[in-house]
């Protein structure tokens, strides 16, 4: 197992170190907040219709959050609104340790699996997703995870 561990970590050292999709994006944006931690995020999506066209995130803060928003970016490019809405549900699931099996699209997400155990870091590794979430649902505002 420990061998295993140290990859995880090695996959969200390399999402923070390189975040993808780390630019600023022409089209609507949400920025969120996590008091606990200091992490700073802002997320753009630029929608085709119901689908992601494209999108991106600029800020900065722990690792986990960064590592997080850019595996985020990374997974939901290309997939519709309803899509996005489902994969956040899951993955909050995840961290927050209820049992809910990923989709394939998100299996590289399970790196946060571990995250459930320390409850002060959920709020890390969710702040980009509910920062999406507000991009989604049409809210221009900063959204802070209190
Ligand atoms: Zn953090």
């Amino acid at each position: 197992m420990s061998d295993l561990r140290d990859l995880y970590q090695e996959v969200i050292l390399d999402h923070s170190k390189k975040p993808r999709n780390f630019r600023v994006l022409d089209g609507q944006k949400a920025e969120g907040y996590n008091a606990l931690c200091g992490d700073r995020v802002t997320v753009y999506v630029e929608m085709d219709g119901e689908r992601i066209k494209d999108i991106a995130f600029q800020g900065s803060g722990c690792a986990i959050s960064k590592a997080s928003a850019s595996m985020m970016t990374a997974a939901l490019k290309g997939k519709t609104r309803e899509e996005a809405r489902v994969y956040l549900e899951k993955f909050h699931d995840m961290v927050t340790g209820k049992p809910d099996e990923l989709p394939a699209e998100l299996s590289k997400l399970e790196v946060f699996s571990g995250v459930c155990e320390f409850p002060a870091r959920v709020k890390c590794a969710t702040l980009a997703w509910h920062t999406l979430s507000a991009v989604l649902d049409g809210k221009d505002e900063a959204i802070s995870t209190e």
